[in-house]
């Protein structure tokens, strides 16, 4: 049976790196998941604890998202960015959402980027690399302890 999720006018697009770890096709480090969003880390962080927030429905960017959606991410967002700063003791936390390539996005499924930021590194919203598997995992485990 086909998941209820993808029963929706946006569907699942099965090109889609986001909608295939939301169909637990691809891995990714969970950190959190409803009927509405799933969070997870960045698989190359800009900085260690580098989260995306990400609705479950293939939203290839903000306009075509429910208020209802919107919400729930802000709501998230509100959630899990003090606890990104407390477990990663940033200065500061970088909240970032890109729509079209010409904004930079590269991941055509809405995201919302939490990025610690440290005085004294310019801040950025893309990392390079994938990190290590172990600092991701140890990552996951800090922030799941810290929510
Ligand atoms: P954006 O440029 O705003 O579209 O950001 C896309 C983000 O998705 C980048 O920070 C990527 O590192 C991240 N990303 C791409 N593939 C994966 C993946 N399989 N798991 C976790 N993060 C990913
Ligand atoms: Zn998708």
């Amino acid at each position: 049976m086909q998941d209820a999720v993808f029963d929706d006018p946006h569907g699942h697009d099965p090109n889609c790196i986001f909608c295939n770890i939301i169909a637990g096709n691809a891995p990714c480090r969970e950190l959190y998941r409803d009927d509405t969003l799933i969070a997870f880390l960045d698989i190359a962080p800009v900085q260690p604890g580098h989260t995306l927030i990400v609705p479950l429905r293939h939203h290839v960017d903000m306009f075509t998202m429910s208020d209802e959606e919107m919400a729930a991410v802000a709501r998230f967002a509100r959630y899990m960015a003090p606890v990104v700063k407390l477990v990663t003791d940033a200065d500061g936390l970088g909240v970032h959402q890109l729509n079209g390539a010409a904004a930079g996005q590269t991941v055509f499924h809405y995201h919302m980027h939490l990025i610690p930021a440290f005085e004294g590194k310019p801040p950025k919203i893309h990392g390079r690399e994938p990190a290590p598997a172990e600092e991701l995992d140890a990552m996951v485990e800090a922030l799941r302890r810290g929510m």
